[in-house]
């Protein structure tokens, strides 16, 4: 089969698995270059497939020497469907991980469910006896309500008055200006059930009911604050509102396992990067490419990867911790410097539709989100046939 994209409302519905492949070798590769640091040696990762999770299982993997567990939601190739980038990436990080000589781990399915949560229990107890990091890296547009059976969705909606914002059309490389709607009372319970912190509190208060928390376990979780640009939509909308509870959820749980663990529970503030759930987000990708240009021009761009690297080398397991009041943690402190968001702000707000998408900024954006789905790289052949009968009988289990 030749994989050409296809994307549909700035969402990839396929995916070229040597692409994915590239881009988790360009990870290893790149984590293998930084120096090692004593970290966590049990990891579980909720959310571990692509973006942020997937950028902290490998800095881990590689940069601590942990083993780590995954569980994401992924779809497999079936007939001419090539599968998502996530499953790939799964497969391939198992297929190079075996390197490390340390036990990695994939569970397939909804980490909602209890049936999910109490498989990997499981496995802890009989491969690893207990665990020293649990991070929470899941972003979802919907979650199965298992007590009603109903699927509940999470809304980009904004409160109190309809925000207005731009976006880039990525098919036809075009900005579009949007209105973002209004929440009603229901949107934002909603939102803040699947995408708050009561799922990351369950995973926790089960993990202890089992005593596989070992003694000093810390569990994080990655918010976005950002600036007034992305304020309306994003953290003074839905969204926003169930970042509030995965915080508040934090303090909860940091209570029990400060005393019962001498532990933490954490929240990171993470840079605006490109992953399939930020192109989601309206008025992000004007925002994230305007970012890139002034960032990489100020020479102070990170890797997704590296970011994570820095979080937890320097900030979870080393002594240069920033935090704010609120005490979460501000990794996206190079983001939300003044003079940065001062260039990046007077860039979204002084440039023409064209000058925006003639930035380099935009083309690393654009690159990138092709990139995380496989495509547009330089040393892949596109119109090659892809076995994909063949590369279907991987499994990353
Ligand atoms: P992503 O879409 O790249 O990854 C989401 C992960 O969640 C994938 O591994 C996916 O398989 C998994 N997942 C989704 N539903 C699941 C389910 N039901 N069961 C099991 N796994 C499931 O997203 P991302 O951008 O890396 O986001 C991760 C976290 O980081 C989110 O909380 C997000 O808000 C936060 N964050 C993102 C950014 C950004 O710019 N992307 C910035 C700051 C914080």
């Amino acid at each position: 089969m030749i994989i050409k994209p296809s994307i549909r409302s700035n969402f990839f519905t396929n995916a070229h698995p040597l692409g994915c492949k590239q881009n988790v070798v360009n990870q290893i590769n790149e984590a293998k270059k930084y120096p090692k640091f004593k970290g966590p040696k049990n990891v579980l990762i909720i959310g571990g497939s692509s973006g942020y999770g997937l950028a902290s299982r490998i800095a881990l993997a590689y940069g601590a020497g942990s083993n780590t567990i995954n569980v994401s939601f992924e779809n497999d190739p079936k007939g001419s469907k090539t599968g998502s980038a996530g499953w790939w990436n799964n497969i391939y990080f198992q297929e190079f991980a075996k390197e490390t000589g340390n036990i990695h781990k994939d569970f397939v399915g909804d980490a909602f469910s209890l049936d999910m949560k109490n498989e990997v229990v499981k496995f802890v107890k009989e491969n690893l006896g207990n665990l020293d990091l649990v991070i929470y890296s899941l972003a979802s547009g919907g979650r199965l309500n298992y007590e009603t059976n109903e699927l509940i969705r999470s809304h980009i909606k904004a409160i109190g008055e309809e925000a207005e914002g731009k976006t880039i059309d990525i098919i036809e490389r075009k900005i579009r200006d949007l209105k973002v709607a209004t929440a009603t009372e229901q949107d934002i319970e909603d939102t803040i059930f699947v995408m708050g912190g009561s799922d990351w509190n369950d995973w926790i208060d089960i993990l202890d009911d089992h005593q596989i928390l070992n003694h000093r376990c810390k569990t994080i979780a990655y918010t976005y604050i950002g600036g007034p640009t992305t304020e309306k939509i994003y953290r003074g909308g839905t969204i926003g509102k169930a970042k509030e509870d995965l915080e508040n959820h934090a303090k909860v749980m940091n209570q029990l396992l400060k005393t019962k663990y001498e532990g933490e529970a954490l929240i990171s503030s993470s840079k605006a990067v490109t992953t399939k759930a930020s192109v989601f987000i309206p008025q992000m990708t004007i925002y994230v490419s305007c970012l890139f240009d002034v960032m990489v021009r100020r020479n102070v761009h990170e890797t997704i990867l590296g970011h994570k690297y820095r979080l937890f080398k320097d900030m979870i397991y080393g002594s240069n911790r920033i935090t704010d009041q609120e005490n979460r943690i501000r990794l996206d402190h190079l983001e939300m410097d003044e003079a940065i968001q001062e260039e990046t702000i007077k860039l979204m707000t002084s440039s023409t539709n064209d000058e925006i998408l003639s930035l380099k900024g935009t083309d690393m954006f654009l690159k990138e989100f092709y990139q995380i789905n496989g495509f547009e790289f330089d040393n892949i052949d596109y119109e090659k046939e892809v076995d994909l009968d063949t590369l279907s009988e991987k499994k990353p289990y």
